[in-house]
């Protein structure tokens, strides 16, 4: 996240505070010691409202980083590294190398979290308890209570199974594990996810109508960061799970014009370029495929001679950066296309051509497949 430093390291994970966290430690301060203290215990003064905003600011700070520690530690015990947990305006992050390979380690991550904030809100309000009886100051107990409600208020939040919320991710592990489909889990959590994200921001304009500015913007802000979440982890597990899985004979094209190697230039440029607008074209000797000429060969050769020369002289070799196999990924593929600066491939399996593929063909691939499996 930019704009985020460490400030410390636990087990080999980097914990780093993001500068908008500043903006809602200090919003939490200001609306405890000028709001909900000075109301409900006036007697305590400015010096004791303010001392006790800030405290509670922070020991919040401090339980949302064992809430992320937690789902870290269980992550790294389960065989997945944690780089960097990030506390940022909306809480923390734990930053997960790669996904949980199998629904049970999913539903043990996300469950350690929330597990961490009944922990932490019941000991706050049992030591709450003890030292209220014990006869401690005022302050202290409401210091404590305060904490175990927002940390019980915390848990209850992050179970709301809206996708990437702790909650989204148990509702994903749970389909994923009935059904066996990873994708389609997800799908439905992020679309929960998004919908629980407009009802927040829907109920925010509602309380910002009513006058209750702060809390409405608040919870607007909040919606729209979960529903947006929810959509862009969706779309990034399915962009992995494309370059992953789907291999290159579902996206590549299947209608080639193949040019003969004997013809002149001039046919090419009349007869092939002009008439199917391609720039491309794989090159045939007799049955085999021998290479390919592009717009960029005939540049080459001066206009004057292209009807004395053939295509077979001006054309590429079949060299191995330009062949894929059918059942490459498309990872494997835009590597191929970017690593080598060409603009498509051939698709071949042992001497016979099966398709093309450029590098718009995968985008097109991934804006039809992102649009007919969009979420929320
Ligand atoms: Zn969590």
């Amino acid at each position: 996240m930019r704009g985020s430093y460490v400030i410390g390291r636990i087990k080999g994970i980097d914990i780093e505070i993001n500068v908008s966290w500043l903006l809602i430690f200090a919003l939490m301060t200001v609306m405890l010691a000028t709001g909900y203290f000075p109301q409900s215990y006036p007697d305590w003064g400015p010096a004791l409202w303010w001392l006790l905003g800030a405290l509670a600011a922070l020991l919040l700070f401090g339980s949302v980083l064992l809430h992320e520690l937690s789902h870290s530690l269980v992550s790294i015990s389960l065989g997945l590294p944690v780089k960097r947990i990030t506390l940022f305006i909306f809480g923390g992050v734990a930053q997960i190398e790669g996904e949980p390979d199998e629904p049970l380690k999913e539903l043990k991550i996300a469950l350690a979290g929330p597990a961490m904030s009944i922990v932490l809100g019941l000991v706050f309000l049992l030591l709450a308890g003890i030292l209220a009886a014990a006869g401690t100051p005022e302050y202290v107990s409401v210091l404590l209570g305060y904490l175990g409600t927002i940390n019980l208020m915390l848990a209850i939040f992050n179970l709301v199974p809206a996708f990437p919320l702790d909650g989204g991710r148990v509702l994903r592990s749970i389909l994923w594990y009935f059904k066996g489909d990873m994708q389609g889990a997800t799908r439905i959590a992020a679309s929960a996810g998004a919908a629980f994200g407009y009802s927040l921001i829907f109920l925010g304009i509602f309380l910002l109508l009513g006058g209750n500015l702060v809390n409405g913007i608040w919870m607007a802000f909040i919606g729209w960061f979960i529903a947006q979440a929810a959509q862009s982890s969706y779309q990034q597990m399915m962009l992995t799970d494309i370059f992953t899985k789907i291999p290159v004979r579902e996206f590549m094209t299947t209608q080639v014009v193949v040019v003969d190697y004997f013809i002149s230039v001039q046919d090419l440029v009349d007869n092939y370029i002009y008439k199917h607008k391609y720039a491309f074209f794989p090159v045939r000797q007799q049955n085999e495929i021998t290479g390919i000429v592009s717009l960029n060969n005939v540049r080459n050769v001066a206009q004057a001679d292209w009807s004395q020369t053939t295509v077979g002289r001006i054309a590429t070799p079949l060299q191995e950066n330009l062949v894929v196999s059918a059942d490459e990924t498309v990872a494997a593929v835009m590597n191929q296309l970017f690593a080598n600066g060409v603009g498509r491939v051939l698709v071949m399996q042992g001497p016979q051509l099966l398709g093309l593929v450029s590098r718009t063909d995968v985008l097109n691939y991934m804006r039809i497949h992102g649009q007919l499996n969009k979420a929320g």
